[in-house]
């Protein structure tokens, strides 16, 4: 018999459902034809998950985290070290690490515009202001999609306590940051915050590309609004906890950023787009390539959770019909491959939320124990071989899969 060496770890953002009326009470997933899915099912040994347990409504951000064994308390400190990591920054222990959005602010710094416009390209506006030094803290600032980038404060002695400068609503004043404890840690870095506002505002203000913006009747890209802090903890990565080395394919932000967080390649893939136009077939298609140079490949696909969360349920149902011709490509995985198919988190079309509903979770690899189980869904999953699971049970059963656990006891 031979043994499993390399896992495709499939997640579909928000997959799992409630029944939907227009669907005669089947959720999307039942509602759709899925004879991929299903064959895989069949060869499968299924079950139910919620990534943090029964009862909790999971961001994408702390189920993912807890699925690959990282738990929230422990390695959570704010999104801001995650979105960062998806840009290319390498992290340093201690960083303080924020997402930004670049916004137009007036002299009085009144918010008019969160997003300036939905300005496209910031590339020249990031570079005007990343590299100053305050108080001996290093800012890097690099560009992220569209409107947004990433903000790295790196030096001794920084806390991510701080309140938020964000007030999160136009016409209202961009806040001072202010400490949320008593150490001086977070009062010197909310004065190393403050200070940085005002000096990147100064120079993205007077920028000739804002002259040219309003000249054109655009708004200006004047100010830098941070969010989300958070800093980088001391945390192994993915291949020092598992030994496997493990690469992430993935559209969205915050996925590449889960990844990269935790010590992933990432692998770019022409088409993947996080939207409900991504090209799944070449997702799949690079992560079956990825096998060859990796122990653990991470696919991510988004707009199963988008979908659901515009209340789209007739768009999410064929979106998972789209998914299930791309999962043609996993039908024929070597034998040495565990494939994973799961997903972070249940989106109801009815509610547009995440829900603590929990979501399929099937093993696929020739030496697991499969079950009865032959189709693809929320109902089917129930009668599943593993029965009901939390997040953090997934990596100690891929473990176990590919006979890697350490033996308890005598
Ligand atoms: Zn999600």
């Amino acid at each position: 018999m031979g043994k499993v060496n390399k896992v495709l770890f499939v997640i579909f953002d928000g997959l799992g459902d409630r029944p939907i009326k227009e669907f005669g009470y089947k959720t999307p997933l039942e509602a759709a034809h899925t004879p991929n899915f299903d064959a895989i099912a069949a060869k499968s040994v299924c079950g139910l998950d919620n990534a943090l347990g029964k009862g909790i409504r999971p961001g994408s951000d702390v189920s993912h985290l807890a699925i690959f064994g990282y738990p929230m308390d422990k390695y959570y400190t704010g999104r801001g070290p995650i979105e960062v990591a998806g840009l290319g920054i390498r992290l340093q222990q201690g960083d303080v690490a924020f997402r930004g959005n670049f916004g137009t602010v007036d002299s009085d710094w009144n918010i008019i515009d969160r997003r300036a416009g939905r300005i496209r390209v910031v590339d020249e506006f990031t570079a005007a202001i990343d590299g100053m030094e305050i108080d001996g803290v290093q800012v890097i600032v690099k560009p992220g999609t569209a409107h947004r980038a990433g903000v790295v404060f790196r030096g001794k002695g920084l806390s991510a306590n701080i309140s938020d400068a964000d007030p999160h609503e136009e016409g209202k004043p961009v806040m001072e940051v202010r400490p949320t404890d008593d150490t001086p840690e977070a009062a010197f870095t909310a004065s190393v915050i403050n200070k940085f506002m005002r000096k990147s505002y100064e120079i993205l203000d007077k920028m000739e590309a804002n002259k040219q913006r309003e000249a054109n009747g655009q708004l200006a890209a004047n100010f830098l609004l941070l969010r989300g802090a958070g800093v980088y903890p001391t945390m192994p990565t993915f291949e020092e906890k598992y030994g496997l080395k493990a690469c992430c394919i993935a559209g969205g932000g915050l996925y590449r950023g889960i990844g990269a967080f935790l010590g992933m390649d990432l692998i770019d893939v022409e088409g993947a787009t996080a939207l409900p136009d991504s090209n799944v077939v070449n997702k799949f298609v690079a992560a079956k390539k990825a096998l060859q140079e990796y122990d653990f490949v991470f696919t991510h696909v988004k707009a199963t959770d988008s979908l659901a969360e515009d209340g789209n349920f007739e768009g999410k149902k064929a979106f998972i019909e789209r998914c299930d011709i791309a999962a043609a490509e996993l039908l024929d995985l070597p034998e040495d491959v565990l494939l994973v198919i799961t997903a972070d988190h249940s989106t109801a079309c009815e509610l547009h939320a995440h829900t603590a509903d929990p979501v399929p979770v099937l093993f696929c690899a020739p030496t697991v124990r499969i079950d009865d189980v032959t189709e693809f869904n929320e109902r089917a999953f129930v009668k599943g071989g593993m029965g009901r699971m939390v997040g953090a049970d997934i990596m100690p059963e891929v473990m176990n899969i590919m006979g890697k656990l350490h033996l308890i006891g005598a």
